[in-house]
């Protein structure tokens, strides 16, 4: 036997091959890929500031505009997912000190909360029940009280199946001085979103949900209200550096373009494979159309609806308007436990359905159809193994 120098022996279970399981991701997210998307994943990795890679993230750039249906040049994909974006727009727009309202109706909202109060931001929260929103007086009326710089509120909030409304949201916060900050990442081309119209300064969204590309890039824009200086606070005139050097938007700007400087310089080593399977699906909701896909969305959410309740099953969200198109919330049937009927589903069916996140948690199960999982096939087997499950597991006699 030779003396080896490692005490570490190679493992054992990386002599296995690799094979991932096909499966049905009819959960809020990741959602299926496409094989077109998958195939440009797998094209040859090129060097990151390559001329052929700026392009592509020239691509990226007009095909996030697109979806966000604004003209903002600061728009670009962070390396990283939903959370990723989450912190690079709490991050760049507030400093130590500053007041930042949250919109809480879910786990978002308190996400943001908590990632502010990081950075010594002062917090305050407007709180709703799981399954409701707020409205316009609400919110006009905590903004008065509190005076932030920044409000965050959560487009689809994926832990309730709230879609908020944003109609007359942005007018609001800027007659209170105050940027509005609103996550998408379980909304974007599902639910109608006009990011300029909507008077939105800070949207940013996730890539594994109606884009259908692999997790670990998220699109994010910032408006001409928050880089130019009308506003106290703003991108690139702040007293304190942004506490992360890899989400700092002077340098993001840079990489991607975005700043007008002529030479671009390394920041960092885009995930390019990643970026390779966002444009490819940006291609791809551009070829089918914003409006399609919000109109798609919205029937195959309202055939399941329809399904749920036939089955006799009751859906969280009683407003037929506030229920998001992306990820359906079902009341979770009495007598069952919940966890019994997503594995009986995974097991017998191959398939991925959820419970509760958050503040919902035990209290439903959530079914996420989004991009190409939004047909009406897919509501089919939903449906299907929902029957299923409720004829197999176990009615506790409680
Ligand atoms: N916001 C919303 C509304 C989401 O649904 C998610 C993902 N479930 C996130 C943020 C966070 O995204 P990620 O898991 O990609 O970090």
């Amino acid at each position: 036997r030779s003396m080896s120098s490692v005490s570490v022996p190679p493992p054992k279970c990386l002599q296995k091959t690799f094979v991932a399981p096909r499966r049905h991701m009819f959960g809020p997210g990741p959602s299926n890929v496409p094989p077109r998307i998958l195939a440009a994943g797998a094209e040859p990795v090129i060097g990151h500031m390559h001329p052929e890679m700026l392009e592509i993230m020239s691509d990226i750039k007009s095909g996030i505009q697109y979806a966000f249906q604004t003209e903002n040049n600061m728009t670009i994909a962070v390396s990283g997912t939903g959370h990723t974006a989450m912190e690079c727009a709490i991050f760049n727009a507030v400093e130590p000190g500053e007041g930042v309202l949250t919109a809480v109706n879910g786990i978002w909202g308190e996400r943001a909360a908590e990632m502010a109060e990081r950075i010594g931001a002062k917090v305050n929260s407007i709180v709703t029940t799981a399954g409701g929103y707020f409205t316009s007086e609400e919110i006009d009326q905590a903004l008065a009280k509190h005076k932030p710089v920044l409000f965050f509120l959560t487009h689809g909030e994926s832990s309730t199946g709230v879609v908020h409304p944003l109609d007359g949201i942005g007018d609001i916060c800027h007659k209170h001085n105050c940027l509005f900050l609103v996550d998408c990442v379980a909304s974007m081309g599902g639910a109608p979103l006009y990011m300029d119209k909507q008077g939105i300064d800070i949207l940013y969204s996730g890539s594994q949900k109606v884009l259908n590309a692999p997790p670990g890039t998220a699109p994010i824009s910032f408006s001409e209200r928050k880089c130019k200086n009308n506003y106290k606070n703003t991108l690139f005139n702040r007293k304190t550096k942004p506490v992360s050097f890899f989400l700092d938007m002077t340098w993001l700007a840079n990489y991607w373009g975005c700043d007008g400087k002529p030479a671009r310089i390394y920041h960092h080593t885009a995930p390019v494979s990643a970026f390779y399977a966002l444009r490819e699906s940006l291609a791809i909701l551009a070829e089918q159309g914003l409006e399609n896909s919000w109109q798609r969305h919205r029937e195959v959410a309202e055939y399941l609806h329809e399904g749920v309740e036939n089955m006799g099953l009751k859906l969280f969200v009683k407003d037929k308007n506030a229920r998001l198109p992306t990820v359906t919330t079902i009341v979770a049937p009495p007598g069952y436990d919940w966890k019994e009927i997503t594995s009986y589903i995974m097991k017998n069916h191959n398939l991925e359905i959820s419970g509760g996140l958050g503040p919902s948690v035990g209290q439903v199960l959530r079914v996420g159809l989004m991009g190409g999982n939004s047909s009406k096939a897919s509501v089919d087997m939903v449906l299907e193994a929902l029957r299923d499950a409720l004829r197999y597991c176990h009615k506790s006699k409680v």
